[in-house]
């Protein structure tokens, strides 16, 4: 069984003259086949390449303190299209229809949660974990930022680094009894998004585009990913879609004519709502006055979410 590890003996390590390869983390692994399979991915060198790889084995549990009922994440092709604003827009909607909600702020090189609902606090913890902080009307939320000394401080970490924070996000962070955890997806479908969609028990994905997006690639990679995911993609959500002129209301398409709803149908996904460039929504940001927003865009994005 242990064929390729006695060669690995016979050859030598540079450095080592040990034989105990066997308890050694660089000795090459066993293939795993049919007849030595585990059904552990978690632990398995070959996770995900093989036909019996279960994406749901790797889920990472919640801590005794958290009941999290639903996890959405908000996903986009790439930074600077509104994935933080559609999170946020998100959470506060079903936040003011009555249900307990929480953001994860899983973008760790780009984190603008605690920016714009303007939460500068450091997190605290005890012994059972790290506590949200909680915003202005009360939404829990959690990010790098408000772990670090100085906010401004670059994270220079490497993927696994950063995937272990999000992981610890689910299962450290104390998030209590909540209806709705809202992830705030880092842009595109590197490492760290795929732990997330690993690790969590994603119930939906909102995919967040613009109109000068590539978004047909964008929506083909989202649904292909969460195909082999198991999650269901919920809808689009087109940010920045038109600017509504002050003086006579006319909706300019600034980026040109938008093909999202086109896109969508050709998926069989739903178009859940269309946001303006808004300068107000963007003051607010800045501001971290966020909860302060009117508007109504994404009515059927939050009735979809309420449907799950
Ligand atoms: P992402 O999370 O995709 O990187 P953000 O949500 O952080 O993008 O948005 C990037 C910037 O664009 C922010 O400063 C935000 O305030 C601004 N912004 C996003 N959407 C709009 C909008 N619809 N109207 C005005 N400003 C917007």
């Amino acid at each position: 069984m242990f064929e390729n590890l006695k060669k690995f003996q016979a050859d030598g390590c540079e450095g080592c003259s040990s034989t105990d390869c066997g308890s050694c983390d660089q000795a090459p692994q066993e293939p795993v086949n049919d007849q030595n399979c585990t059904h552990d991915c978690g632990s398995c060198p070959s996770a995900g390449g093989c036909g019996s790889f279960d994406p749901k084995s790797l889920l990472e549990k919640q801590n005794e303190f958290s009941d999290v009922k639903k996890v959405i994440a908000v996903v986009s092709g790439k930074g600077g299209v509104g994935k933080s604003l559609v999170t946020s827009l998100m959470t506060i909607s079903m936040q003011r229809r009555g249900a307990v909600c929480g953001i994860m702020d899983a973008d760790v090189t780009g984190p603008s949660i605690p920016k714009v609902f303007g939460i500068d606090a450091m997190a605290e913890g005890s012994d059972a974990g790290i506590f949200p902080l909680l915003t202005n009307t009360g939404i829990k939320t959690i990010s790098v930022n408000n772990l670090l000394e100085n906010a401004s401080d670059p994270v220079l970490w490497r993927g696994p680094i950063i995937a272990g924070l999000v992981k610890q996000f689910w299962t450290d962070v104390l998030w209590g009894e909540t209806d709705y955890l809202f992830v705030d997806m880092p842009p595109g479908t590197g490492d760290v998004a795929l732990t997330v969609f690993q690790s969590l028990p994603i119930d939906g994905i909102i995919v967040v585009t613009s109109p000068q997006d590539l978004v047909g690639m964008i929506v083909e990679k989202a649904v292909k990913m969460a195909e082999m995911m198991d999650v269901p993609v919920l809808g689009l959500v087109e940010n920045m879609a038109y600017l509504k002129c002050p003086h006579c209301g006319e909706e300019i398409p600034v980026f040109g004519e938008s093909k999202t709803a086109e896109i969508a149908a050709a998926h069989g996904l739903e178009v859940l709502g269309r946001i303006p460039i808004d300068p107000k929504l963007a003051a607010a940001c800045d501001r971290g006055l966020i909860e302060a927003f009117e508007g109504d865009w994404l009515e059927k994005a939050v009735e979809k979410v309420e449907s799950l």
